[in-house]
């Protein structure tokens, strides 16, 4: 059954008398699901400044706003806004049924199938355009749960107060009314923005059962924003951690790019270790983090590198930092690998990061493109130890030899590869093509040697 509680084109009718509300009512409500009074922020009280928005979020917002139908920014991109943090993604909430949203752009598409969405594209830019949703706890619409309480379908629209309730942390259910440039503010958002707390809407404990990767994003934004997470979410955290391992793995690589690759990784780590996250994600990491105090620290170089790198805007990829976590768990199964088979170092490594990758699938599935490189990038290692001769000269040539290069510098400012080699390799690569044969000491076999004979082949034997 879908159930739509507000109509288009009767948006300006459907509008609630305002509530100026000054009270704390939401404080002491929360834990329950129904919406709290709504407190208006009028422009001159807030900074939420149109210049801080895309035009094409404006352009949406106005267009929905002149066709009749309520139209709202929400979500990150009001709260970043108000913390001067120039947002860069823009959300849009409406009363307008995607079929209505589409009819109002050309340039709009619908997606999704349990809940759709419409987009709108300007060119590289793309803004999400989502009906309001009903809340997840009413008896009579066709949500579902499973066993422990996580929503599997989720497709019902709602009105603006529904729609509040069903958003995770209050400073994310702001919402910035186009109309008169106000901020709508359900759910004592404005303050906890101020305080720079995130506090779940509702009961924590059911939040998070409802969507387990809450507990990811609360310590997401605690990393990004500098907030403190609010201690009965962090009661709830204390509880559902195991409830993780009930997200759909392909879920979970998207969320692993949004905490690992946005500029705060060391600081997400650190909150994801604090709350026991980070064993649901990387068993095999997390136990030898807590066993070698020397790998701890090259994570912790990587992480640092990887925060600098996005802050520069220098490209990243996935497969580095997962080759990075699954380093040390690598090197101990391929000693155990050599030891039950002769093989040299680097097929080992290859042989052990396949292994282990096989096992961290379950948990995060991290697509091929990565695992293949990553497993190159980590069988090349060993090969930083030899420095002469034609094999080792190639090694500049090899298509991972950048990923494999800062890996190993890395290493080696951590202690855990030779100094010397690792200057070595970074001084061969800008040199000229003979000072590089030099180097690696291949005029030092004689010229012109005679090649070897290859005896010729015995023949083969009859029988066979
Ligand atoms: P950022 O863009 O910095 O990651 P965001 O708050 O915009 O932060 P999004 O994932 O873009 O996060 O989601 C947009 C909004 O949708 C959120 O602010 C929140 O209101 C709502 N939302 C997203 N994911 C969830 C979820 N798992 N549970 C409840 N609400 C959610
Ligand atoms: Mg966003």
């Amino acid at each position: 059954m879908q159930v739509f509680t507000a109509p288009g084109r009767a948006g300006a009718a459907i509008i609630r008398p305002l509530t100026q509300c000054t009270s704390d009512s939401h404080l002491k409500n929360s834990g329950t699901q129904k919406p709290n009074a709504l407190k208006v922020i009028p422009r001159a009280a807030h900074h939420v400044s149109r210049d801080e928005i895309s035009k094409s979020a404006l352009k949406v917002l106005y267009r929905l706003h002149k066709a009749g139908y309520q139209s709202f920014l929400v979500g990150g991109c009001v709260r970043d806004a108000m913390l001067d943090l120039h947002p860069k993604d823009f959300d849009v909430a409406t009363n307008a049924t995607p079929e209505e949203v589409r009819a109002l752009f050309g340039n709009c598409r619908l997606i999704g199938r349990r809940f759709r969405l419409a987009h709108v594209r300007f060119g590289r830019e793309i803004i999400e355009v989502a009906t309001f949703r009903a809340a997840s706890n009413h008896a009579h619409d066709d949500h579902a749960h499973d066993d422990e309480g996580r929503i599997v379908r989720d497709n019902v629209y709602g009105s603006i107060e529904e729609d509040v309730l069903r958003r995770d942390f209050t400073c994310n259910a702001l919402y910035y009314n186009i109309a008169d440039f106000s901020i709508w503010d359900y759910v004592g958002g404005v303050r906890d923005v101020e305080r720079k707390r995130l506090v779940l809407i509702g009961d924590p404990d059911k939040r998070m059962r409802e969507d387990p990767v809450r507990m990811l994003r609360a310590v997401r934004f605690a990393a990004k924003l500098d907030f403190e997470i609010d201690t009965a979410a962090e009661k709830a955290m204390a509880k559902d951690v195991p409830l993780l391992a009930n997200v759909p793995a392909a879920r979970l690589f998207d969320e692993f790019l949004k905490l690992f690759q946005a500029g705060f990784a060391e600081k997400t780590f650190d909150l994801l270790r604090k709350y026991k996250l980070f064993a649901e994600l990387f068993p095999a990491t997390d136990e030898a983090l807590d066993q070698n105090p020397s790998f701890l620290q090259f994570v912790r170089a990587a992480l640092q590198n990887t925060d600098r790198r996005v802050r520069a805007d220098k490209s990243v990829t996935p497969m580095f930092l997962i080759g990075v976590f699954l380093w040390k768990p690598t090197k101990d199964l391929a000693a155990i690998r050599r030891s039950e088979e002769k093989m040299s170092e680097s097929q080992s490594l290859s042989l052990a990061s396949y292994e282990l990758g096989v096992s961290q699938q379950r948990r995060i599935a991290i697509p091929r493109r990565f695992t293949v490189p990553m497993r190159e990038m980590l069988a090349l290692q060993p090969r930083f130890q030899q420095t002469r001769g034609k094999r080792a000269i190639k090694l500049l040539e090899h298509r991972r030899f950048r990923a494999a290069y800062d890996f190993m510098l890395l290493l080696a400012d951590t202690g855990q590869f030779d100094k010397d080699k690792a200057e070595f390799w970074t001084k061969v690569q800008n040199q000229s093509a003979e000072q590089r044969a030099a180097s690696f000491q291949i005029d030092a076999q004689p010229k012109g040697r005679r090649r070897r004979r290859r005896r010729p082949r015995s023949k083969p034997s009859k029988s066979r």
